[in-house]
């Protein structure tokens, strides 16, 4: 990765005395070149690196036998109690949806030079229940699909899969209740392309891969489609 300091403007240094940004992490005031989080968060945040190898990697192998799927890729491990955990917990009940298109485009620049976009025809938002919505005002996959456009120019197909039955909170439940919890809580309510395409779920965190399952079960039907899937966090139950 190039560490080239990318160049101030003076409108940036003016916003930034104005308007202190603070790190999603710790908290402390960010410099005008810094963004999301300080330079020493962004240097110990805990990154999977699975964009290098995303056919086989801990992530891809929570699918492996339930729907066939391509490219996997996690930004970070998700841990509950580590700090990083806090930019997850932002975006999710902060009321930060900036965060997630900031998160976007960090994942997309990052990703980027891997190749891990290459061949991909859009992206697909995992989609949140309409009363969720309702609750929190912004479907966060929505935003970091957003943000992931911004640097890739993909596009983003918001209406394409709908879900479709409000599954109750998985908290407690384990792998197995959360699988059979989200079955068929999707369908597909959109027009795919007729020849084969390739399209990227985007979801904040996976733990089990069951609501990814579900989404990618919605498109099982659909001639020569190929399906990849990039989160922010990925949580590890074993
Ligand atoms: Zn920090």
């Amino acid at each position: 990765m190039s560490m080239s300091l990318p160049k101030i403007s003076l409108w940036e240094r003016i916003v930034s005395l104005l308007a202190p940004r603070s790190c999603a992490v710790c908290g402390t005031r960010l410099e005008p070149q810094e963004d999301i989080v300080c330079a020493c968060c962004n240097l110990h945040l805990p990154r999977t690196n699975y964009a290098v190898a995303p056919y086989d990697n801990e992530m891809a192998q929570l699918f492996w036998g339930r729907v066939p799927v391509e490219r996997c890729a996690a930004l970070l491990h998700y841990q509950a109690a580590a700090p990083a955990s806090a930019l997850l917990y932002k975006l999710k009940y902060g009321n930060r949806p900036d965060l997630g298109v900031e998160l976007g485009r960090l994942m997309g620049k990052e990703l980027l030079p891997t190749g891990f976009f290459q061949g991909i025809d859009f992206i697909v938002p995992v989609p949140l229940a309409r009363q969720r919505l309702r609750q929190r005002g912004y479907n966060q996959s929505e935003m970091l699909a957003q943000g992931i456009a911004q640097v890739t120019g993909l596009k983003v197909r918001r209406g394409l899969i709908r879900r479709v039955v409000n599954t109750e909170t998985q908290t407690h439940k384990d792998r197995w209740a959360r699988t059979d919890n989200v079955n068929q809580a999707f369908k597909l309510v959109g027009r795919m392309p007729e020849t084969g395409c390739h399209v990227l779920f985007v979801d904040d965190v996976v733990t089990t891969g069951a609501t990814l399952c579900a989404c990618m079960e919605c498109l099982k039907g659909v001639a020569n489609v190929r399906m990849s899937v990039l989160s922010v966090g990925v949580a590890h139950t074993r």
